[in-house]
């Protein structure tokens, strides 16, 4: 703010999207707030009274003198650049000097402000025209106040097409959650007709905020990350953990870019992408992006209200992306989850998964340890944590141990994740003799197999040979119903969801402890490992400090016992 606020030159105006902003009074507060975010505020204050149509904004940033004050709501006013060259590096939210010259317009604009380092302070009330009408000196804070009252006033067709104003204040919401979601050190407070409507608490990432916002989501089920690319970008990944919570809409696939939300459909598209396949039918993941990128990579100048923007090299991000989203999903050390509740302890136990009754081939054999790309702690940049199989549980769970707890992993949907990463890695199909043969296809059930690259040719009266099957299926005695199966539909990869669960381990079959640890080492190095392709919880964690808290093990009961 040191430079002053001053008119644009012409040539600078004619290169940034012109365009009315204010459209409603969520335009208002947002482009309020992000003045007073430019203007280094930490403590938000937003006090609205709809029905008045009236709005107003206080913060703790810089303030502005007098001068500036004056100079506030002129048109293509503004401290944030000077030339053409600076809009390649925009480092604020604001840039275009239109928003309060606007607000001037279309209501009663008052501000009063104290700048920093200065013993007094300004009330100015402008014009429609954006000049100061009135001038006098006021007893306030460094900071700023901004009130913007009776909106649209003398525009009432503006009004008549917009919703009731308190249906407004949805949306009003909704904004004030985005931009805290972006700037998650201030502390927001948000009063309505005079009553506290809500507060959000300042953290130190966006990962103590989004709580705040979803109350049905905890801090534990949100895994957080940070990725540094290329110099001087980096990725802020909060991402909900599959096995914890999903949405029934994708309403919390957000992406952000340097201080703001914006739509950039490459990469929420990248984002439900990743995640496919680790949740359950019909459900989408929370996941909200913060990419920090060199301001030349952008173009803010695609939208008026800036909420959709030009990002340069979008398939590098949606590369950087997917890595960044697999890399928090990992079980790591790094990001060890904590004790799941205990209600859900017993949730868990209680869903015993009925007995298999198929007379399984077993393929966690300990010998095939060898062909498979089993990544070892070295060869992985993000090392996996150490898991030994200690026992079997009804048949069904491993036991399994780790440096801080315990976990039960439930055998047949863990070796379900890893069949199907296999298959999507590599969707092979063999030729089989003798075919298998089946009855009563529909043309239909034909083209899907065919679809599906495996071969059917006429074999007699209503009957079909099947001479390539998926590799996993090859010579196995329930091969007739799996191929049946594909054959009723689904893409390539519901069709390698349906393999990987066919010929997973069935739960009542009896592994030996080295099956079990085989199976354990090949699952936690799966890219997905905490849900299964149907989005169902693979593993259920005990971990060492909520065990401690449930045995009171900090109870001092007396020295004798030798505790
Ligand atoms: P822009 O944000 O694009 O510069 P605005 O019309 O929103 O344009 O604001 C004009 C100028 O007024 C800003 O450049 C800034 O210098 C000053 N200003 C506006 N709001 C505040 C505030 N809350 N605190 C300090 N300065 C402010
Ligand atoms: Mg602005």
């Amino acid at each position: 703010m040191e430079l002053g606020i001053k008119s644009l030159p012409t040539e600078v105006v004619h290169r940034i999207a012109a365009g009315e902003v204010i459209d409603s009074l969520a335009a208002v507060v947002r482009e309020l707030a992000e003045n007073s975010l430019d203007a280094g505020a930490t403590r938000v204050v937003v006090s609205l009274w709809p029905q008045q149509w009236r709005v107003r904004v206080a913060d703790n940033g810089c303030g502005m003198d007098l001068t500036d004050l004056q100079q506030a709501a002129v048109a293509h006013s503004t401290s944030k650049i000077r030339s053409c060259e600076d809009l390649g590096k925009i480092a604020s939210l604001g840039f275009r000097g239109e928003a309060l010259h606007s607000i001037a317009q279309l209501a009663e604009l008052e501000i009063v402000s104290r700048r920093v380092m200065l013993s007094e302070g300004w009330r100015v009330v402008f014009s429609p025209q954006g000049q100061p009408a009135q001038i006098e000196t006021a007893a306030i804070a460094p900071g700023t106040v901004v009130t913007v009252a009776n909106l649209f006033a003398n525009w009432s067709s503006r009004r008549q097409g917009l919703p009731s104003p308190a249906q407004q204040m949805k949306a009003v919401q909704a904004m004030i959650w985005q931009i805290a979601l972006c700037h998650p050190h201030v502390t927001w407070q948000v009063w309505q007709n005079d009553r506290e409507w809500f507060t959000l608490s300042p953290g130190v990432t966006t990962h103590q905020l989004l709580p705040q916002i979803l109350r049905q989501v905890r801090l534990s089920d949100l895994q957080e990350i940070k990725v540094e690319v290329m110099p001087h970008a980096s990725i802020q990944a909060i991402i909900g953990l599959p096995d914890r919570c999903h949405r029934h809409r994708p309403d919390w696939v957000r992406v952000a870019v340097n201080g703001r939300m914006v739509k950039l459909p490459e990469l929420e598209q990248t984002i439900l992408k990743v995640t496919a396949r680790t949740l359950p039918r019909d459900r989408y993941p929370i996941c909200f992006l913060h990419l920090h990128v060199a301001p030349d990579q952008i173009d803010w100048n695609r939208h008026p209200a800036k909420a959709e923007i030009y990002l340069r090299q979008s398939s590098y991000w949606q590369e950087q992306i997917t890595q960044t989203i697999e890399q928090a999903l990992r079980i790591s050390p790094a990001n060890l989850p904590e004790a799941v509740h205990s209600e859900r302890v017993g949730k868990l136990l209680k869903a015993a998964e009925a007995q298999g009754v198929y007379a399984t081939s077993r393929s966690v054999q300990p010998a095939s340890v060898g062909q498979e790309a089993v990544e070892t702690e070295e060869d992985t940049p993000h090392p996996l944590i150490q898991l030994q199989a200690v026992a079997q549980v009804h048949n069904t769970y491993i036991l399994a141990e780790h440096p801080s707890g315990l976990w039960l992993v439930e055998q047949h949907i863990a070796h379900e994740r890893v069949l199907y990463e296999q298959l999507l890695d590599n969707w092979q199909l063999v030729p089989q003799e003798p075919p298998a043969i089946l009855k009563s296809l529909s043309l239909a059930q034909q083209l899907q197999l065919q679809r599906l690259g495996i071969e059917v040719e006429p074999f007699g009266e209503q009957l079909w040979a099947v001479r390539t099957v998926p590799a996993l299926l090859l010579h196995r005695d329930d091969g007739v119903e799996a191929l049946l199966e594909l054959s009723w539909g689904g893409d390539l990869q519901a069709a390698q969801v349906a393999t990987a669960c066919r010929t997973a381990i069935r739960n009542g079959t009896p592994l030996s402890l080295t099956e079990m640890q085989t199976l354990l080492d090949r699952w936690r190095s799966t890219r997905h490992p905490r849900t299964c392709p149907h989005g169902r919880p693979i593993y259920l964690s005990l971990e060492e400090s909520a065990l401690s808290r449930f045995f009171r093990r900090h109870w001092v009961i007396g020295k004798s016992h030798g505790i």
